[in-house]
């Protein structure tokens, strides 16, 4: 029975609900007006319902996709303005017992090198990527209570928060490891972590138990509670996900939605984000064995509709999508991405050729930070490397309450341009930094609040004579 406010996996994410939702979607997919009420509703910056979403991401009329893919602009432009929030994941450890056959660092792949970063490697790591002038980064480790137990992990937090190099700094942690027990939640949270990101995979038990078929992860009900434990322990900022491809887009989208409204109605504040991964080759892995693979012009369709349906939720999209697709979804919702990413353990240090044969998926983007900060410049939009929320403690429901009011706006601004002018003075070559220069006069005449605006200016002076660390 489904119970959005239920504790258990199977009721709050119900089979026979999402059925439903599929059926009424494909059954009034061209009952125009019905779409068109729904789109009136999504552009009073609300949000939506699954049954709402998914009728829209239903729909095959040209004229009402338009005006889909319209009001996702709009909604994106209102909320998140021209900034993108930059990220590097960090893989720390790819020993794994679980079985997932989709990803590389499954149990019984022999195929690959096994390997876990020591905290001296990681220093090494952490400095190449403060380097790149990277502030933020998503700590990435298989599931293995002996080779990766929670305190490895805390000890890399640890570790990861105490580098300085340089003018170099880590501000936010965001970790993605397995799911957990709330006494262990609790312990990444006094560790100051940002988010807890883990993704569903899928949303369809079947499929999901014949996807994970060894080890903890294949626990449906587990992994789907997870971030119920999170919450529970103290976390309040979560990152959900699924990767598309695994099960039919219209299901996990939907189970995607399902889960969000879950967060909300039982904790009161939604995901922090949501990232929108599509399967890709990998070693040991073929997208060919696959049969719902999503293409482009449904991935774009999935990203609109999201933005739509919960405007105040970050999304994500990492270096596995191209350049190409990158662009494309950066107007229509995407508001944080990955730059210079490596996805092997050691990869920021060591020649990505030799550690490529152990990557947990192939990196289809693989330009470097300053070639993406440059490209986003180009594309009229401000790299922003804004930390300020989770250090000022702006995290769960007050942040959302920011959000929701459109408070945040007088933040996000100001230290996007403050952030990018760290990145300018520090990392940047030489056309980056005439690109991103030309960039903060630009936006700096826009900040509407004149005390803002002075306080920006007069921070970004005393960047510019090497003072560091300012935020809003
Ligand atoms: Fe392990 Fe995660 Fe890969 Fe599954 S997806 S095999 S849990 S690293
Ligand atoms: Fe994100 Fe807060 Fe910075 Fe805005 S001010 S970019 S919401 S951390």
């Amino acid at each position: 029975m489904y119970n959005p406010l239920s504790n258990k996996a199977e009721e709050f994410i119900c089979d026979h609900e999402i059925n439903n939702t599929i059926h009424y979607a494909r059954e009034h997919k061209d009952n125009k007006q019905l779409i068109e009420e729904i789109l009136e509703k999504a552009a009073l910056c609300k949000g939506l319902t699954h049954r709402e979403a998914a009728l829209l991401l239903e729909c095959d009329d040209r004229e009402l996709n338009e005006k889909t893919f319209e009001l996702a602009k709009e909604i994106k432009q209102k909320f998140y303005g021209n900034r993108i929030v930059m990220f590097a994941p960090l893989y720390l450890s790819n020993y794994c017992i679980n079985g997932c056959v989709y990803c590389p660092y499954h149990a019984k792949n022999k195929t690959i090198h096994r390997r876990k970063l020591t905290q001296a490697e990681i220093r090494q790591e952490v400095i190449a990527l403060q380097d790149m002038g990277h502030k933020r980064l998503a700590l990435e480790a298989g599931e293995d209570p002996k080779n990766n137990p929670i305190e490895y992990i805390l000890e890399c937090i640890n570790t990861i928060y105490s580098i300085k190099h340089k003018n170099g700094a880590i501000r936010r942690v965001n970790v993605n490891i397995a799911a957990t027990t709330v006494e262990n939640y609790k312990k990444l949270h006094e560790a100051g972590i940002g988010t807890y990101i883990l993704f569903q995979e899928t949303y369809n038990k079947q499929n999901y138990e014949a996807l994970h078929p060894t080890g903890p992860k294949s626990n449906y009900a587990y992994h789907t509670e997870a971030m119920d434990r999170a919450m529970q322990g103290g976390i309040d900022d979560v990152g959900i996900g699924v990767l598309f491809g695994l099960e039919t887009y219209l299901y996990d989208f939907i189970g995607l939605l399902m889960h969000a409204e879950h967060l909300e109605a039982t904790y009161g504040v939604g995901p922090h984000t949501i990232s929108v991964p599509r399967l890709c080759m990998a070693d040991d892995i073929n997208t060919d064995d696959f049969k719902n693979c999503v293409p482009d012009h449904i991935f774009h369709k999935i990203v609109a509709v999201l933005r739509i349906a919960v405007p105040y939720t970050g999304m994500i999209v990492s270096t596995r999508e191209s350049q190409k697709s990158r662009e494309k979804v950066l107007k229509l919702g995407i508001s944080q991405i990955s730059g210079g990413s490596r996805t092997t353990v050691g990869g920021y240090v060591e020649n990505e050729t030799e550690s490529e044969h152990s990557a947990q998926f192939d990196v289809t983007d693989q330009r470097s930070l300053d070639d993406v900060v440059n490209w986003l410049l180009q594309l009229g939009y401000i790299p922003s490397f804004c930390t300020a929320c989770y250090r000022a403690g702006r995290t769960g429901d007050r942040f959302m309450s920011l959000v929701k009011t459109g408070q945040i706006a007088n933040c996000c601004s100001p230290n996007a341009l403050i952030t990018l002018k760290e990145y300018l003075e520090d990392y940047a070559s030489d056309d980056t930094k005439a690109k991103g220069m030309a960039m903060i006069e630009k936006e700096l005449e826009k900040i509407p609040n004149p005390t803002v605006k002075e306080h920006a200016r007069d921070y970004l002076m005393k960047i510019e004579k090497g003072e560091r660390d300012f935020r809003f």
